[in-house]
């Protein structure tokens, strides 16, 4: 076996492959913090050298504390899951292009999140980035995403966990269409979802779009953002993908339901208490749960 050492790159480029392929490399070490993009994994499938990080806990002591928070088992651990849930978010045709983005929380004042014009279907751990609760990029080869602003208001005043944005075609069909799914009608949407709002319009990536959602955010976890998409949050990435879900099937049954003619019967109202109830106890936000409800 041979061995080559790349340790000290903090970027690993398809020539480095080259070089150490035409020197018989067989092993290639690299730090953990180092970005290897798909073309570099590519040719590592090809050539059939073998990747070692290493020394595996090799983070210098000297190394800045959002690096190391950045390249922690805990952060590595989000980080895949952001991964499999924009794969899941792109074959739901959830995201379309460089649509959509997905962020994490993963301290006080540090968020995970996607970066800016990649697909979601596609994205590696090593593409994602992290930011502070103003913005500000603290690691990460790449550009945090323009949405960001969006998710940090739903972290600062919220329990969110996770944050996603996307543009599923049933749901954003509602938001571009002035209207909102009306609730009562299927137990699941009602307790781990609805009922939702619907913002008004305002240039996606500005302070004024962030700050649409903020009426809504103490008292729900899905808002229908106008003439755009969604935003959902919850503890994890993966909950709240299953949110996005909920609402995008929810929304697809109503408009399936029209071709039936008539209207959808509604849960009887007693009926609707007994889920409120449910939904109480499992912590999820409601309106319905507000002080001055009418
Ligand atoms: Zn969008």
């Amino acid at each position: 076996m041979k061995s080559v050492d790349l340790t000290d790159r903090r970027l690993i480029t398809p020539r480095d492959v080259e070089v150490a392929a035409e020197a018989g490399a067989t092993e290639l070490i690299v730090d953990t913090g180092a970005v290897l993009r798909k073309p570099v994994r590519l040719m590592l499938q090809q050539t059939g050298i073998v990747l070692r990080f290493g020394p595996a806990t090799r983070t210098p002591s000297d190394a800045r504390p959002e690096q190391r928070l950045f390249h922690s088992p805990e952060a590595n651990a989000i980080k895949e899951e952001i991964c499999a849930v924009g794969r899941k978010l792109w074959e739901r045709s959830y995201v379309d292009g460089n649509g959509g983005n997905i962020s994490c929380r993963i301290a006080e004042n540090a968020v995970i999140c996607t970066p800016t014009l990649r697909s979601k279907g596609d994205i590696t751990p090593d593409d994602l980035c992290l930011i502070d609760l103003d913005g500000t990029q603290l690691a990460g080869a790449l550009r945090p995403t323009s949405e960001a602003r969006l998710h940090l208001e739903i972290y600062r005043n919220s329990a969110a966990g996770a944050v996603i944005h996307c543009h599923p075609p049933h749901a954003t069909a509602y938001a571009i269409s002035g209207r909102v799914p009306p609730a009562g009608i299927i137990p699941e949407f009602d307790v781990f979802v609805g009922p939702v709002v619907l913002t008004s319009y305002e240039t996606p990536g500005t302070r004024a779009f962030a700050e649409t959602v903020l009426p809504h955010v103490s008292n729900h976890n899905t808002i229908l953002l106008g003439n755009h998409g969604v935003v959902c949050w919850a503890a994890t990435p993966t909950r709240a993908e299953w949110q996005v879900e909920t609402l995008e099937a929810y929304c697809q049954t109503l408009l399936l339901s029209r071709q039936l003619g008539g209207s959808c019967t509604r849960i009887p109202q007693e009926k609707q208490e007994e889920l409120l109830a449910i939904k109480k106890r499992l912590g999820i936000p409601d309106p319905r749960f507000s002080p001055d409800r009418h």
